[in-house]
């Protein structure tokens, strides 16, 4: 049996929130273990049922300034009077030693990587399978007003149009078949050649070269 030792695969999952995308993320990393979800710093407040390092990584400003200024981050956004970043020590080590990093973002930040890891990320953008669906999604905490929810539906509109910047467009109207869907394409993506650094030795060793 041959030892398989690849780079891993750098995956993008964004979409409009309503969209399930957090429960597939969590589905993924459960699952199997070979992923890491990157966890991001943000200057926003802690939510109530949110954990420090699970989450987020919660910082004041200055400390997020100082990060950047030592250039952390692989990209970051200034979204909704808050500072966010994607932490290079999150993904670049990972990948180096073969786990498979998620990310979850929007497509700014999206935008941003693909020009950092050129070539290296794959994109995933989900679809709601329909507006009166996803309206019902966002308007499901009790609690929301709606002026909230009417914002948060002109955000998500927002987002949708960006689909077409991604290389997997899937209409989530079924939780287990798009988590089998991204499966296949994690599992595809292992197999391209850049990843599979171990197969020059393999061929060497083969006396082909
Ligand atoms: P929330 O504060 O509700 O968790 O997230 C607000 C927005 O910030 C979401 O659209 C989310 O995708 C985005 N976001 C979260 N983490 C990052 C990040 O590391 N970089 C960027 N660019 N956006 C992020």
């Amino acid at each position: 049996m041959v030892k398989i030792k690849n780079e891993g695969v750098l995956l993008v999952i964004s979409s409009p929130s309503g969209t399930g995308k957090t429960t597939i993320c969590k589905k993924l990393i459960e699952y199997d273990k070979n992923i890491h979800l990157s966890v991001s710093v943000t200057t926003r407040k802690k939510r109530k049922n949110e954990v420090e390092g699970k989450d987020y990584y919660f910082k004041t400003k200055k400390d997020f300034l100082n990060l950047k200024s030592e250039n952390s981050f692989i990209e970051d956004a200034f979204v909704f009077e808050n500072y966010y970043g994607t932490l290079k020590s999150e993904v670049l080590e990972n990948l180096k030693n073969g786990i498979d990093v998620l990310i979850d973002i929007d497509w700014q930040g999206t935008r941003q990587i693909t020009k950092a890891m050129k070539g290296k990320l794959i994109k995933i953008f989900l679809l709601p399978p329909s507006i009166n669906e996803l309206k019902k999604r966002l308007s499901k905490r009790n609690s929301d007003s709606i002026k909230e929810i009417n914002f948060r539906m002109s955000r998500a509109l927002q987002e949708i149009k960006h689909y077409d910047e991604y290389d997997y467009v899937l209409i989530n109207d079924n939780l287990d078949k798009t988590f089998r869907d991204i499966l296949k394409i994690l599992e595809t993506e292992r197999l391209k050649l850049f990843r599979q650094t171990y197969l020059f030795d393999f061929v060497k060793k083969l006396n082909l070269i």
